[in-house]
């Protein structure tokens, strides 16, 4: 007999992958330029220069059996140790490099930490919308997801929910920032605000409140927000990185899991999160891009490509008068639909061959999610058929009967 619960989650798949899998396929019937895929969150812009240059130079320096040999569990010394030197640097922390532990990717930091700091039913508090892969993650981890919807009209949390939904189980709270699949940024103020509900909370019940930021979008920014460094604000705080974003090499799978300066008894968490790692096999990340990331902390892609493509389509879908949130960050635009189901809107959206993510997927309903890191090419490709899309719904609402969307099209 074979585990079912993993059998659904294999069969279930991602909304996300089974959107752009359907764009490959669309784009072999109709051509690469006709399909309008926005469909997943894979960085557009390459990798920086020095990158590409500096892992070069690691291939030909470094002696080859030290380059491939397994690292300290954990990670490589030098490299935890950079990182933390690097952030107390731009956000005047006290971090360590001996409670950093490198990972490959975010996905897995996630897993960790859930497995490290979750008993069985477990409450975790995530904001909805919220990335699908926390929902997996989490139950995997034998915890229970508590999703509070965040107000309609900001994509930002429910203050007076989040008060009210905190338990007895509650162990962790999550938040994303810069947010996938949203693009809003939690400022300086909001963070302030949950981390003073959550050291109440951590007193009313006695027990120990993890925030858990996970921030692969950290500084993908496209105004003169200054990012609130987590660890600064809040005691129980756990940073979840990835490099995936910022210097575009989600293939390459590296990141970091980073424990709060004032975490309490953070060697008992730090273990606990080297036995995860352990015991779910995420040991030893990548060493390759262990050793390169020394030397691009504070190198990001050309993020400005992003802001080009962001304000482009912003612009135009406010124009036509969509009700979009505001994306600061990452590179993610959440449209209100035009109908109250979202999978119904995203099948209409694919007459005009738009692909856009349904957010069901993300834990609310009726709006899409535009991943807008393409190429400005495409975005400007795409935009008559936004307004297709418009005009689609303006008649079917006017006329009010059976109307077929190929009426608009031809
Ligand atoms: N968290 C969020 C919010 C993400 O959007 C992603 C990837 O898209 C991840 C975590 C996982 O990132 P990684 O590629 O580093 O595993």
């Amino acid at each position: 007999m074979i585990n079912e619960k993993m059998k659904k989650v294999g069969k279930e798949g991602s909304a996300i992958v089974e959107l752009s899998d359907y764009g490959k396929k669309r784009k072999k019937e109709i051509g690469e330029n006709n399909v309008f895929d926005f469909s997943i969150g894979n960085p557009s812009v390459p990798c920086p220069d020095s990158v590409t240059k500096n892992l070069i130079d690691i291939i030909k320096n470094t002696d080859p059996v030290k380059l491939h040999s397994y690292t300290s569990m954990n990670g490589v010394y030098e490299t935890r140790h950079a990182i933390a030197e690097y952030l107390n640097k731009t956000y005047g922390s006290s971090l360590s490099g001996e409670y950093i532990y490198m990972t490959p990717g975010a996905s897995s930091g996630l897993t960790i930490c859930f497995h490290a700091l979750l008993n069985k039913d477990d409450e975790v508090i995530v904001f909805a919308p919220f990335f699908p892969e926390y929902k997996v993650f989490i139950e995997k981890a034998y915890g229970k997801v508590v999703a509070l919807n965040c107000d309609k009209n900001t994509c930002l949390p429910d203050l007076k929910l989040l008060k009210k939904s905190i338990t007895k189980r509650t162990k962790m709270v999550i938040i994303n920032s810069p947010n996938n699949p949203t693009g809003v940024i939690y400022k300086e103020d909001l963070i302030k605000q949950i981390s003073s509900i959550l050291n109440q909370k951590q007193k009313e019940y006695d027990q120990d409140i993890y925030l858990l930021s996970d921030e692969p979008y950290r500084e993908l920014i496209y105004s003169d927000v200054k990012y609130p460094f987590i660890t600064n604000y809040y005691s129980n705080s756990i940073v979840v990185y990835s490099f995936s974003k910022s210097l575009s090499l989600p293939g390459e799978r590296i990141g970091y899991i980073l424990l709060g300066d004032k975490l309490h008894k953070k060697e008992d968490v730090y273990n606990a999160i080297k036995g995860a790692g352990r015991s779910l096999g995420y040991e030893s990340a990548p060493a390759l891009f262990q050793y390169l990331i020394p030397s691009c902390l504070g190198v990001t892609s050309n993020i400005s490509i992003y802001k080009e493509n962001r304000d482009i389509l912003y612009n135009y879908l406010i124009e036509l008068g969509y009700q979009v949130i505001y994306p600061e960050g990452a590179f993610y635009s959440f449209m209100k639909c035009l109908e109250e189901d979202s999978i119904k809107f995203s099948n209409v959206a694919k007459k005009f061959e738009l692909l856009l993510v349904p957010s069901n997927t993300f834990g609310i309903n009726g709006f899409v999610r535009i991943s807008y890191c393409v190429s400005k090419e495409m975005i400007i490709k795409s935009l008559p058929s936004f307004k297709k899309l418009k005009q689609y719904y303006a008649i079917k609402k006017r006329s009010n009967y059976g109307f077929k969307a190929n009426k608009i099209k031809n």
